[in-house]
């Protein structure tokens, strides 16, 4: 049932045959993230849609001397590779994690081949399995870190995640789909920016990024935020008036929001509350873009449903208040409540139509901020059905394999996978495609 391990993972995808992506080196000493741009791609009008951060860079050189290879653009730039591994791009973008050192021909092995090449740190995920090697020398424990990997439909998928270390970094990725993994540099040097939007940029300015470009207007990214499935428990005392401790067995799960949209509202400031002696109302769980806690254990009710001593949603509901506060990302205050809900329904074994609003039982206006979005609710229950099928169901969809010409191309789950490969043989005269069911 548990997921995510770590406190949060921001996740970008995006289908290589249709954005380019390069690496951008900073040769004359590093530079702050914002300041990395391409302008081959930014002058013909397209637009940064992503961008990470790199290899490592040696700290002790102003000139910025980076660790390892670095090829841009389809050439060789500076370095050799080491013993650490390599990520590349080929041109059927394709992207490798190997140790190009240890390959008989050296960085002959790709010449001609590359989009782009660069020394990163250590193997995550190699032929479908996990398989961390080359990690000597780099830092493992516990930090922000930086992954960049493949699934098999091609997808690249690049991702910061914060407080995980090298083996839930690798389960991360697998967790994703990806068929190869790598670690690139962590720590501070985590950074990303998705669509001009910065998701983490710290002081340290960087040696090396890859930017993924897109056309104007284009839609690129399924962007995912993955957050904390660690409940913080933090209960209110028995014995104040907002823990009456009258027995629950929940039927139903209660949506509200804070309506406080105010710089700091998260959900440790509404624990801050709840835990105040004068406090004559409670909930079970908080939920905001980082975390949740929670503040009354499931088989006891609270006094958050407004519809009485003996009403329903006070006596047979967990209630959850999502935190609205500006300074945080409602988004993920919502993937991460539907996470919990899910969980929840899961566990109570709870239907997805006792799911319900605040509004039902007292009539307020509540969630305010999903009530008065347009089809905020029906979305909102749409994700929970979505994430309780990806964490509780059994059943995957069938895998075909694609092969166009004899050759394999791929083997797909999903079907517009499978026709954009047919698409694209078509276009290049291919008549021989075949599809079969693994
Ligand atoms: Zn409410």
């Amino acid at each position: 049932m548990l997921t995510y391990k770590h406190k949060s993972a921001t996740v970008f995808e995006f289908n290589p045959d249709a954005n380019e992506s390069q690496i951008v080196h900073a040769k004359n000493g590093r530079i702050p993230m914002h300041q990395f741009n391409h302008n081959w791609f930014t002058s013909r009008g397209q637009r940064v849609a992503c961008k990470i951060n790199a290899g490592f860079f040696n700290t002790s050189d102003l000139k910025n001397t980076h660790i390892g290879l670095v090829c841009t653009d389809g050439g060789f730039e500076e370095g050799w590779p080491t013993s650490a591994y390599e990520c590349w791009l080929d041109k059927s973008n394709i992207m490798h994690v190997e140790n190009i050192r240890d390959h008989p021909d050296n960085r002959g092995s790709i010449r001609g081949r590359f989009k782009w090449a660069i020394t990163l740190g250590y193997s995550l995920v190699l032929n479908g399995k996990k398989d961390i090697r080359g990690q000597t020398g780099f830092p493992t424990g516990k930090t922000w870190r930086t992954l960049w990997g493949q699934k098999a439909d091609k997808t690249i998928v690049l991702v910061i995640a914060d407080n995980i270390d090298a083996n839930e970094s690798a389960d991360l990725m697998l967790e994703l789909g990806c068929v190869r993994a790598i670690s690139a540099d962590g720590g501070g040097s985590s950074q990303m920016e998705i669509d001009g939007q910065v998701i983490r940029e710290t002081t340290r300015p960087l040696g090396t990024m890859l930017l993924v470009f897109a056309k104007p207007g284009e839609k690129v990214a399924k962007v995912q935020k993955k957050s904390s499935n660690e409940i913080v428990k933090d209960f209110i005392p028995v014995g104040r008036k907002n823990r009456p401790g009258l027995a629950m067995t929940p039927r139903f799960i209660t949506i509200h929001d804070t309506g406080n949209t105010g710089t700091g509202a998260d959900a440790k400031a509404h624990a801050t509350y709840l835990n105040h002696p004068n406090t004559g109302v409670s909930w079970h769980y908080t939920t905001d873009s980082n975390q949740i806690i929670q503040h009354l254990p499931t088989n006891e009710n609270g006094w958050h449903a407004g519809d009485g001593y003996s009403g329903t949603g006070n006596r047979q509901s967990i209630g959850i208040e999502k935190c609205i506060n500006r300074d945080g990302d409602f988004n993920a205050t919502v993937q991460i409540t539907q996470w919990l809900v899910a969980n929840l329904m899961k566990e109570h074994n709870i239907p997805i139509e006792n799911v319900v609003q605040h509004n039902r039982w007292s009539g307020k206006n509540c969630p305010q901020t999903l009530r008065s979005q347009q089809n905020g609710w029906t979305n909102f229950i749409k994700g929970v059905i979505e994430k309780y099928n990806e964490l509780f169901s059994t059943s995957k969809p069938d895998l075909y394999r694609v092969r166009v010409a004899g050759k394999q191309i791929g083997a797909y789950r999903e079907q517009q996978s499978i026709v954009n490969e047919v698409i694209k043989a078509l276009n290049s005269n291919e008549k021989l495609i075949e599809i079969e069911k693994v």
